[in-house]
């Protein structure tokens, strides 16, 4: 048997519609799990790609720029898949704009979703595996911005940064009672969240030009990692963030 393999396993994914979430969606279904798909818009393209992996996905409609339908989702989870065994914290959005003219809107928009949700997603479903006595692996999506400054994105920076230390906190609690809480941070892969930096084209070649792999990624460049941080290969990885960047951050 690999260590590798998620076979039996239900995933959690927020945000599983599109771009990265989707990606690793369908990386952890050909894996071996079963995926529950959370979030506003219906994710049938996933759900067609799971199938053909073999695998099952329930989609389950929620809006999370609010923690309001965080308890239904988890219950509603539950009763779908028996137990949730892996969390993958996706759903973010981004605001751009100069920081002398950043609104309180854009910074509440992108704190609410990309950190506040993703907190309490990771609180509910914790408090079932500790209910059950058993352990579970959350997998947050991180960023470059979880290291490094950025420009004109401060909510975002403020919030992936956030969003790391979250996860070292929570593996920090949470690794006793066999719970792994570990982070991926993507480099810059093409996604709905990248257009504007790619439709930019001095952005996009400076970009470009500072990546060692001299390519963006792929969604699907992401599969490996989640598989790996979801299975029990990873069982004594705590509060890292595994950066999956083409090198950005070693240049
Ligand atoms: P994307 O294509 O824009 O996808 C974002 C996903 O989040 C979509 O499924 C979106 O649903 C969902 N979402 C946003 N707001 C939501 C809300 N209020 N409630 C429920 N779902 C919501 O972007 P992506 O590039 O795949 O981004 C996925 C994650 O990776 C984000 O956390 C992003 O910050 C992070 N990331 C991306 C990159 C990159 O280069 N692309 C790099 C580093 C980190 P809808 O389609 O319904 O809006």
């Amino acid at each position: 048997m690999s260590p590798f393999d998620l076979s039996g396993r239900t995933a959690l994914v927020t945000g599983a519609n599109t771009g990265l979430g989707q990606a690793i969606a369908v990386g952890l279904a050909e894996a071996g799990a079963d995926i529950v798909a959370v979030g506003r818009s219906a994710p049938t393209e996933t759900a067609t790609m799971v199938e053909a992996a073999g695998r099952k996905l329930h989609a389950i409609s929620a809006d999370l720029s609010s923690t309001a339908p965080i308890a239904g989702v988890v219950a509603q989870a539950v009763e779908a898949a028996s137990a949730i065994d892996i969390l993958v914290n996706n759903a973010g959005i981004i605001r751009r704009n100069d920081s002398l003219d950043f609104t309180e809107e854009d910074w509440d928009a992108v704190m609410d979703t990309n950190l506040k949700s993703a907190f309490f997603l990771s609180q509910a479903v914790a408090r079932t595996w500790v209910g059950a006595n058993r352990g579970g692996k959350i997998i947050n999506i991180c960023s470059m911005l979880s290291f490094q400054g950025g420009i004109r994105v401060p909510s975002y920076t403020a919030s992936k940064s956030g969003l790391a230390g979250l996860t070292r906190l929570l593996a920090c609690e949470w690794a006793a009672k066999g719970i792994n809480v570990n982070g991926i941070a993507p480099g810059y892969f093409s996604t709905n969240n990248t257009e504007a930096l790619r439709a930019d084209e001095s952005r996009n070649r400076d970009i470009l030009a500072r990546i060692p792999a001299g390519r963006w990624g792929d969604p699907s460049d992401l599969s490996g990692a989640a598989v790996f941080l979801a299975s029990d290969a990873a069982a004594y990885v705590h509060g890292t963030v595994l950066a999956v960047d083409g090198g950005w951050l070693a240049r």
